[in-house]
């Protein structure tokens, strides 16, 4: 049974006043953006600041090579994504927001979730299943959310009764008209959980043992980065810069997703909005740069942790029995695996782009990667007060999936991947949200490239069109003057005209006399 959870209310009047305000940028580009910068991002050019071309800054990665990886890496992805490991998903999307108020009424239909029962999903992943999975030292955090030491982010456990489960292939993430105070305070109090920084009485702190690890309020009012503001401080430190440039790249990456599959609501069509895309991410390359630095970084996770992901059992197939129905099942877990082994096979071939072994490695380590974790877990928290139930899943989803590859990288050991030392290492969800945020990012640029050929049609056509519009315009000014020139000069010929026939009646009387003569008759009366 399909559960439509629609939050509609007062749904008719909030949606027109929440379109109103976008019905002006519902069209393409017909002409090139006013900005160098976008036309460079567009035409791919290699000159100018930014332009998606040479090392991306903080790895070991060109744009290049992300570009042309990208175009096995997506197709590849986007096959692995629909299968049934990975396109089942349970998330709660109902807490409340525990920062603020947030009225959490979602007025628009596209911010609609549609969520599937349990009885639907394979069964060894339903939560009956899988609370026999025992899970050690967890932590309560904030909102009744759960982590261990290692954790990023609190983590959907598939295991509780909690949650909704969803097939994100049928809910993909778009354009939903989310947007208003809501959506820029949420963005807003993530950007600002970029207060972590090292001051001496948060190291002496913490060497004291009195900040709890993974427990610590991030050090607040410390060289705040803010939404827009890229960090150029060339003394902030590089964990700092990480967490702007995963934020940052996340944000472009959904905005990209916006452009790339909006509604046009004078058509009521889908599609491509290449306005939408210049104004949100084109003109802004350093937002573009962060979606790229987010591949590498996510790559690299994937293929550090590529030998336990090769033992991870992502099959549907019930474990101990053995029927027509598990040999199709395990038929299609054949599948899946090939094309799973496929995917870790090409991250793996980008070596070491992203180095995790330059951050959190001077004597603050320790430190910092407690606040940087400390900040990322109030992020996941942060996902609640999102006010559009579609925006909440993908955002909680993406902040997982990030939240994972953090760990990966920057808490485990090798040792700790090895599948035989660690089998239950990574959850499900955790590994469903990792494989689905590389998709989303592996699509932004796909996207990305999309756009690129949409800016380069526009731009053919508008050459292609120039000329006959020049035509046009010309033949219409000529038809102008003609037009005007007739005006001008009927009167004066009609009167020219009258004046001859005026001059041959008054002096001519003798023409007429002398005609009537030969003629041999007399002219009528009146005939000049
Ligand atoms: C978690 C989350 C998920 C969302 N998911 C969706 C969705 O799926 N579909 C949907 O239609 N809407 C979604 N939204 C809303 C969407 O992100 C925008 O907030 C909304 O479209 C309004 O856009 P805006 O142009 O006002 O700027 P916003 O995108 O809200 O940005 C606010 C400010 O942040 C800065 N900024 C923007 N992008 C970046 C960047 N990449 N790096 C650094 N700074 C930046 C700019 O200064 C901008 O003015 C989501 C919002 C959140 C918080």
């Amino acid at each position: 049974m399909l559960w439509l959870r629609l939050r509609l209310g007062l749904a008719t009047v909030a949606l027109a006043a929440l379109f109103l305000p976008l019905l002006a940028a519902t069209h393409l580009y017909a002409s090139k953006p006013n900005s160098k910068i976008a036309r460079n991002v567009l035409e791919s050019k290699t000159e100018g600041y930014c332009s998606p071309s040479g090392p991306i800054e903080a790895t070991n990665c060109a744009y290049e090579t992300i570009e042309t990886l990208n175009k096995d890496l997506f197709p590849a992805l986007d096959s692995l994504v629909r299968e049934p490991f990975f396109r089942h998903y349970k998330v709660d999307l109902y807490k409340e927001c525990p920062f603020w108020r947030e009225n959490g009424l979602c007025m628009n239909r596209a911010c609609g979730v549609e969520t599937i029962d349990e009885a639907d999903v394979p069964e060894k992943w339903r939560s009956a299943a899988l609370s026999a999975v025992v899970t050690t030292d967890m932590n309560e955090g904030v909102n009744g959310c759960y982590f261990r030491d290692d954790d990023f982010c609190f983590i959907e456990d598939d295991a509780t009764p909690e949650g909704q489960y969803i097939d994100l292939i049928e809910n993909p993430e778009r354009f939903t008209g989310y947007a208003g105070d809501s959506a820029h305070n949420v963005w807003r109090a993530i950007y600002q959980e970029n207060c972590f920084g090292l001051s001496e009485s948060v190291i002496a702190a913490a060497r004291d043992g009195k900040l709890a690890p993974g427990r610590s309020r991030p050090a607040m009012g410390l060289n705040p980065l803010q939404a827009g503001h890229a960090p150029q401080d060339a003394d902030l430190c590089e964990e700092k810069k990480l967490y702007y440039r995963l934020i940052s790249g996340m944000h472009a990456s959904i905005s990209i997703h916006i452009a790339a599959d909006y509604l046009n609501q004078t058509t009521g069509e889908w599609g491509p909005n290449l306005d939408c895309f210049v104004s949100r991410v084109a003109s802004y390359p350093d937002r573009l740069s962060n979606v790229y630095f987010n591949a590498v970084l996510l790559l690299r996770a994937v293929s550090r942790a590529a030998p336990y992901f090769r033992a991870y059992d992502i099959g549907i197939t019930p474990r101990g029995r053995e029927d027509e129905c598990t040999r199709a099942q395990r038929a299609a877990d054949a599948r899946t695996r090939t094309a799973f082994d496929g995917v870790l096979t090409l991250a793996e071939g980008l070596a070491k782009g992203f180095d995790e072994e330059q951050f959190f490695a001077g004597a603050d380590g320790p430190v910092l990667i407690e606040q940087f974790k400390g900040a990322f877990r109030n992020v996941s928290a942060i996902m609640d007060c999102v006010g559009c139930d579609k925006c909440r899943l993908w955002g909680k989803l993406q902040v997982s999936g990030f939240g994972t590859a953090l760990k990966i990288l920057f808490a485990l050991q090798d040792k700790d991947l090895d599948p035989r030392v660690n089998p239950n290492l990574l959850q499900r969800s955790e590994v469903v949200a990792l494989y689905n945020t590389l998709h989303r990012v592996t699509e932004s640029l796909h996207a990305v490239d999309e756009f690129r050929q949409i800016y380069a049609r526009t731009q053919k056509e508008e050459a292609e069109a120039a000329p006959k519009r020049a035509a046009k315009r010309a033949a219409e000014r000529d038809a102008r003057r003609r037009a005007e020139r007739e005006r001008e000069l009927g009167p004066r010929i009609r009167a020219a005209v009258a004046a001859v026939l005026e001059a041959v009646r008054r002096h001519c009387r003798d023409c007429v006399k002398a005609v009537k003569g030969l003629l041999g008759g007399s002219a009528p009366k009146g005939e000049l």
